[in-house]
């Protein structure tokens, strides 16, 4: 057994806060029973109180010390996408604390599927509550590097190497009728969709999940989706992420998302472009490429818009 995996599980029991990796983004981990420990994630991550976690498991059974509801539904998704990156808000079990779920009810609880991220559960002996490892608000980090950069006070860093799937989780939650989408995420609704229906009823309690906010995911300097480009802006100091080519000549500094064309390689790169121009001094201005608001498309131009948010004019 892999020592350092022994010592972040041992690190987590004792109440401390560890980086391990996901196939999403590398999460911020700790006892989703100890309050404490997860005091101190929304403490390093500087995150609001009123943003909720997401609980990870490694054993269906761990659901029952999560959620009292006895839905087969859940069993039908869990048995398509788990391990995997689809998260679901279920009412939630007395014993979970209410700093994990913000006070609210509910709790989002989903199993990984990284094999690093599931021995950490399993030898921890407890449901891991875990958000992205990033500040507040700022970019997703898919290696352990970009953990560093942001989180060096974490009790333990977990490093297997980069993300595979890049995009953070879909979040769904039940209705009586089917399902409703809370965050767009790697699984698609048509996907989801070959299990239940989408409920696409309108309740303005659930139109937006707590935490979802328009600024999100950012780099520290001015991040631009192509649609805005500024035409007076000096592009000798602008970086492009690039996905189909066609707009590379104008750039001196340009990453290439996908050689494929293929839009799963824009959600696995598309954070580690932005982290790299981030990091590059000579880069000034990042412009990111649109792309079409399809399948996982969705979940892409979510995430850029975010990104841009505060830097619109
Ligand atoms: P992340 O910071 O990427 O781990 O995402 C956590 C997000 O999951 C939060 O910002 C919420 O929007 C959503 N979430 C977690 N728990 C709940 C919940 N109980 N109800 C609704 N949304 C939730
Ligand atoms: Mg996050």
């Amino acid at each position: 057994m892999d020592i350092n995996l022994n010592k972040a599980a041992q690190l987590i029991k004792d109440g401390k806060v560890v980086a391990f990796p996901t196939e999403t983004v590398y999460g911020l981990g700790a006892n989703a029973f100890d309050p404490d420990a997860v005091a101190r994630i929304f403490e390093l991550k500087e995150r609001p109180s009123f943003d909720p976690l997401i609980v990870h498991i490694s054993h269906l059974d761990q659901l029952n010390e999560l959620t009292e509801i006895k839905d087969s539904r859940v069993h039908m998704l869990a048995e398509r996408f788990w391990p995997g990156p689809l998260t679901m808000v279920l009412p939630k079990h007395q014993n979970v604390p209410d700093i994990v779920t913000s006070g609210l009810p509910t709790v989002g609880i989903r199993m990984p599927a990284n094999k690093t991220a599931l021995d950490l559960i399993s030898l921890s002996g407890c449901p891991v509550a875990a958000p992205s490892a990033n500040k507040f608000g700022r970019i997703s980090p898919t290696t352990a590097a970009h953990v560093k950069k942001q989180l060096s006070e974490a009790d333990f860093i977990l490093d297997v190497g980069k993300a595979t799937i890049g995009i953070e989780s879909t979040i769904i939650r039940l209705t009586n009728y089917g399902f409703k989408i809370l965050r767009n995420g790697f699984i698609t609704k048509e996907e989801i969709e070959e299990i239940l229906p989408f409920d696409n009823s309108m309740q303005s309690e659930d139109l937006v999940a707590p935490g979802m906010l328009k600024s999100h995911y950012s780099p520290d300097k001015k991040f631009l989706i192509l649609d805005n480009i500024d035409h007076t802006t000096d592009k000798s100091k602008a970086g492009l992420i690039s996905f189909t080519g066609a707009y590379e000549k104008y750039f001196s500094k340009v990453i290439k998302v996908s050689e494929r064309n293929d839009l799963k390689d824009y959600a696995v790169n598309m954070f580690d472009a932005m982290h790299q121009f981030e990091d590059d001094q000579s880069v000034e201005v990042i412009f990111a490429e649109p792309v079409e608001e399809k399948g996982i498309g969705i979940a892409i131009m979510d995430r850029l818009r975010k990104a841009e948010y505060n830097w619109q004019q």
